[in-house]
């Protein structure tokens, strides 16, 4: 059972509602804790956001007790990988947590890019 909180984010956030099926979303990869699906802005030609089914806010709102969570989300991404051909060249996995990671959804989200070389700077 989800308490009011818990409810009311879920009910506001897109990317609850992606899970949901309630929006569309180009779906890559499902299992029980986690969804992933292609960005709809993409930044590299390979740019998925593997992200939990539980609402989680940030990389601050995690807690012990979603460590199968993590595991998933982890699995998932060394999975996506393999299936769209970017395990052997490389590439990048991303939390944004708060103003200056510029974060926009608050549904926490794990960047996967890759299909390209990409720059060796973080913040630029
Ligand atoms: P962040 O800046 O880390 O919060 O990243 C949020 C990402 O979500 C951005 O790369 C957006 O392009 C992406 N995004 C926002 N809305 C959608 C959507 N409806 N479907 C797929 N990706 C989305
Ligand atoms: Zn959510």
């Amino acid at each position: 059972m989800l308490s009011p909180t818990e409810a009311f984010k879920t009910k506001e956030c897109i990317f609850c509602k992606i899970v949901s099926g309630t929006l569309p979303s180009e779906k890559v990869y499902e299992n029980d804790n986690v969804f992933a699906f292609r960005d709809i802005s993409p930044q590299a030609p390979v740019h998925i956001l593997i992200v939990p089914k539980k609402h989680i806010t940030d990389v601050l709102d995690v807690s012990v007790s979603d460590s199968a969570v993590f595991q998933n989300l982890f699995q998932a991404a060394q999975q996506i990988a393999a299936k769209l051909g970017i395990a052997g060249s490389g590439f990048r996995t991303v939390f944004n947590s708060g103003d200056h990671a510029c974060q926009t959804m608050y549904h926490l989200h794990l960047h996967l890019l890759g299909g390209t070389q990409m720059g060796g700077s973080l913040v630029g």
